[in-house]
């Protein structure tokens, strides 16, 4: 259920909030939560559930959060880690963060009937690999390690790949020929702390060159803008995002670096008093895996405690959608229903 204040948000200007009075107050910031890319994953399982019914098998986490996972567990999807836990020849889904092309190799040799709901922004990277790899580059490719996308990104071009995680790596590279290098990047990246790795890998091979647009997304980026915008109005950041949620452990990173203290929550009931120790005006936001309706119940808890002014600061508009993967397409018409829960199932094996 949605608070009751928040009916009433004010939407500010890009890069504004207003105040009133010296009451305790929320900011909820905005653009927060679901990315267009979490959006078509969770719509592709739903949609694969409606049409041919449980179980339906995804490969890893669909998205990185749990209330998500166990909202789909609940609908009948089984999470596997790996294809060898799904029986010969059904049908399985590909998480939002990409797989190896050894995975699609599995995949086929066991006749499984793939449905991939990799977001297409980690699609442009692994693209990205493919074409420096072939052109003769080696990859810098900058991420963190045991990431689901990075271990796919990486799998596109493992001998021409090395993965550096920070400037540190960075200094230990031994390149064969540093004329060649190209870097690409994980999408849910920290910005300041790349720009820093690409700075020290300018200053280490000049010729190196860099993707035609930046992989880290548009998702992760304005939602990292919009916590910097934020962090000297307020004295603690509350991040909804799972743990294992690269793009919420960030926006935690940035807000802290900014010198104000922030913390990653599952949902509301994480909350706990020495998060609001001191603190007048305490902000919100939601990495882009974590559905809105825990933000609302987090703000909600929040009324309960005091907080009784609530103010949305948007920072940047946001409108960026993604089309079905090409064999659902066809059941574009259909979303809405099926987001709802109000459509029935029109075939079960
Ligand atoms: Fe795609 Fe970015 Fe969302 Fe990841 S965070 S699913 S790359 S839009």
């Amino acid at each position: 259920m949605a608070p009751a204040a928040l009916a009433d948000t004010t939407t500010m200007p890009a890069g504004h909030t207003q105040t009133y009075g010296t009451r305790k107050k929320i900011i909820l910031l905005k653009p927060r939560g679901f990315c267009a890319g979490v959006v078509r994953a969770i719509d592709v399982v739903k949609i694969a559930l409606d049409l041919y019914g449980a179980p339906i098998y995804v490969r890893k986490e669909i998205v990185h959060n749990r209330h998500v996972v166990d909202e789909l567990r609940r609908a009948g999807a089984i999470f596997v880690e790996e294809l060898a836990e799904v029986p010969e020849g059904a049908r399985v889904i590909f998480s939002a963060h990409g797989v190896a092309p050894a995975v699609r190799a599995e995949a086929k040799k066991r006749r499984l009937q793939v449905i991939d709901a990799t977001c297409p922004l980690v699609t442009k990277v692994h693209l990205e690999a493919v074409r420096f790899a072939k052109q003769g580059y080696t990859i810098i490719l900058i991420g963190h390690r045991d990431h689901d996308e990075v271990i796919g990104t990486l799998g596109e071009a493992p001998e021409s790949t090395v993965l550096v995680s920070d400037v540190e790596d960075v200094d230990r590279l031994n390149i064969q020929d540093p004329e060649r290098v190209v870097y690409l990047t994980q999408t849910t990246l920290s910005l300041d702390e790349t720009k820093d790795i690409v700075k020290r890998l300018l200053q280490r091979f000049p010729k190196i060159i860099g993707p035609k647009t930046q992989d880290i997304c548009y998702a992760t980026e304005n939602r990292q803008l919009a916590v910097k915008a934020v962090a000297p109005l307020c004295q603690a950041l509350l991040v909804v995002g799972s743990q294992n949620s690269s793009n919420s452990r960030r926006l935690v990173e940035v807000c802290e670096k900014a010198g104000v203290p922030a913390y990653l929550l599952d949902d509301c009931c994480e909350v706990q008093p020495k998060m609001l120790q001191n603190v007048d005006t305490v902000a919100v936001t939601a990495g882009a895996s974590a559905p809105e309706h825990l933000v609302e119940e987090l703000i909600s808890h929040l009324q309960a405690k005091g907080y009784d002014e609530l103010e949305e600061a948007e920072i940047k508009e946001e409108d960026v959608r993604f089309t079905l993967p090409s064999d659902l397409e066809s059941f574009t018409p259909r979303l809405h229903a099926v987001r709802s829960g109000t459509l029935k199932t029109i075939s079960k094996r």
